[in-house]
């Protein structure tokens, strides 16, 4: 079945505790692209980048069957930039730097080619824009995910406040939720967003792992317990690309094989985490996705004798 994704392309700098990346490939597009396309083809690209962009990355995502008829390349302009600096602790960072840069006049264009796709996800990018995108479809996707982040409830609520009323699912950090509601509570924000519009919602807890809610019920998945996280930049877009690759590769949009979506999901960012960008992601092969799901099977199973 074949996935639309939206978002950034761009070009990051990063700090961690760890080391320093002059600009880097990245952006929320990228990391799902690279997620994603380990479980299913096409993977049908929409984003903006300028002639900055490097055309080695245009052809490794080529590769991995992205398609990339929906990319703008923009002549003359820069591609999107961001800079953010991490916290000791890898789960919280502050963002130094946001250039819109091409994307600042981006008004996405879905070629015929990506019409009929089942499967929509609206990665981290300006509300307009993933709304736009939705209007553009002419039949409506069976599942449509979308991400964002504070920057856009700082600059750009209303319009955030109006896709949600047509996503089937949320995806944020616990930060995120609390922000978007003014709830502390993730349990109360989990029932707030669910009045907003999407019928499901993830709540991501960088090493804390995830939450996923309906209206009746809810699963926990762990984050891998990891020696070492080098730079956790993407990690969330990575784990929205192998969720939404996975329920795309099944084609199943029931609450359990979205418990097994977080899982596949949680794997592939744990890979995005252990080196700079997105160079891990770009390393791993179907056997080393393999063991890890394997590895978190091990992590969470056990057996109990109920009284
Ligand atoms: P994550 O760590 O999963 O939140 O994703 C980080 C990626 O998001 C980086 O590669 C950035 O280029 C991209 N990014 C940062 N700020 C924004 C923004 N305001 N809109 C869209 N993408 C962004």
């Amino acid at each position: 079945m074949s996935l639309i994704t939206v978002g950034t392309m761009a070009f990051d700098a990063i700090e961690t505790p760890f080391g320093k990346t002059d600009k880097i490939t990245g952006g929320s597009a990228l990391y799902v692209a690279y997620a994603a396309s380990n479980f299913v083809k096409p993977v049908q690209q929409i984003s903006i980048v300028g002639d900055d962009f490097p055309e080695e990355e245009m052809a490794e995502l080529r590769r991995r069957g992205v398609q990339l008829e929906g990319v703008e390349i923009v002549k003359g302009q820069k591609s999107f930039f961001w800079s953010g600096r991490y916290h000791e602790d890898m789960n919280s960072r502050d963002t130094l730097v946001t250039d819109l840069n091409v994307l600042a006049d981006f008004k996405p264009v879905v070629p015929e080619s990506y019409q009929g796709a089942e499967f929509l996800m609206l990665g981290n990018l300006s509300p307009d824009i993933q709304l736009s995108v939705i209007q553009q479809l002419k039949q409506r996707p069976k599942l449509i995910v979308m991400d964002t982040m504070n920057f856009w409830m700082q600059i750009a609520m209303p319009g955030l406040e109006q896709v949600l009323k047509h996503v089937d699912m949320l995806m944020v950090n616990d930060a995120e939720a609390r922000q978007l509601t003014g709830q502390y509570s993730l349990v109360k924000a989990a029932k707030t967003i669910m009045t907003m519009g999407p019928k499901y919602l993830i709540i991501k807890k960088g090493e804390h792992g995830a939450l996923l809610f309906d209206n009746d019920s809810v699963f926990y998945a762990p984050a891998l317990p990891l020696e070492e996280v080098f730079d956790p930049t993407g990690a969330g877009d990575t784990f929205a690309g192998g969720f939404i690759g996975h329920l795309a590769k099944t084609g199943d949009i029931s609450f359990e094989n979205m418990k097994r979506g977080i899982i596949v999901g949680s794997a592939m960012a744990s890979f995005c985490v252990e080196k700079f960008g997105p160079t891990r992601l770009k390393e791993i092969s179907k056997e080393d996705i393999t063991s890890r799901i394997q590895q978190f099977k091990d992590l969470v199973s056990f057996e109990i004798e109920l009284l």
